[in-house]
């Protein structure tokens, strides 16, 4: 699973999500946009507008699921349930990814039952490009007392099994964007051209989201 507020989605989630999938030869992607994330401000278009730009974006790409889940919960929407309805969807015996951005991460010992979520599936950490580490260095304000010897130096070794380990990657193509650079460009009428898919720029445009 790839979760996020997706507030809009961009080329970054798009593109790490195919190279994701690629590197750990996943069969499906699941990104699931969360309808309130419990830790940050109220994003700033509705749910259901959010999941029908990811479905833009994602358009035929193999393997990429729109999947609107956490929407059908009321309240706050926690990751550790998502985890728990993929691991009965797809059974024990089923390797389970959760990828998240390197921010994302380190604020991990925040979220509901963090240690559940190592439980239930691999946390497969990704670079952003303007974080400082190398591919494997140690990560410097990781919830380590959260990790324990959970952490693994190669795909191989993660996917011998079906959950609880943890790989920091570095993906080929890092993208320096960010939905807050796209929201702040839209609110000020600046181009947003090559940093979102076409299809989610048009609907952005149409729909007239984001003009603050
Ligand atoms: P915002 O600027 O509003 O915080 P964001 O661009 O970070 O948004 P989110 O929806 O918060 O996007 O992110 C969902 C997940 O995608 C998080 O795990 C985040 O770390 C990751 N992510 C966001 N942008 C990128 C990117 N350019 N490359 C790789 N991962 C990214």
């Amino acid at each position: 699973m790839f979760g996020g507020t997706f507030d809009p989605v961009h080329l970054g989630h798009l593109r790490s999500a195919v190279e994701v999938r690629e590197v750990l030869e996943l069969d499906r992607l699941h990104m699931i946009p969360a309808p309130q994330p419990p830790l940050r401000d109220r994003p700033q278009v509705a749910p259901l507008t959010r999941l029908e730009l990811l479905e833009a974006g994602i358009g035929d790409t193999p393997g990429l699921v729109a999947d609107g889940r956490e929407l059908e919960r009321s309240g706050p929407s926690y990751t550790v349930d998502t985890l728990k309805e993929l691991r009965q969807e797809y059974g024990d015996e089923a390797r389970l990814v959760m990828v998240v951005g390197l921010d994302a991460f380190l604020r991990l010992g925040q979220w509901r039952d963090p240690q559940r979520l190592f439980e239930l599936a691999h946390v497969v950490v990704l670079d952003r490009p303007d974080s400082p580490q190398h591919s494997h260095a140690p990560l410097p304000d990781a919830p380590w007392e959260l990790l324990g010897d959970r952490e693994v130096d190669s795909v191989a070794k993660l996917m011998q099994r079906p959950g609880g380990g943890l790989l920091h990657l570095r993906l080929p193509s890092r993208m320096a964007i960010s939905a807050t650079e796209i929201r702040r460009r839209l609110a000020s009428g600046l181009s947003v051209r090559y940093l979102l898919a076409e299809a989610v720029e048009r609907r952005i445009q149409a729909k007239h989201l984001y003009r603050g």
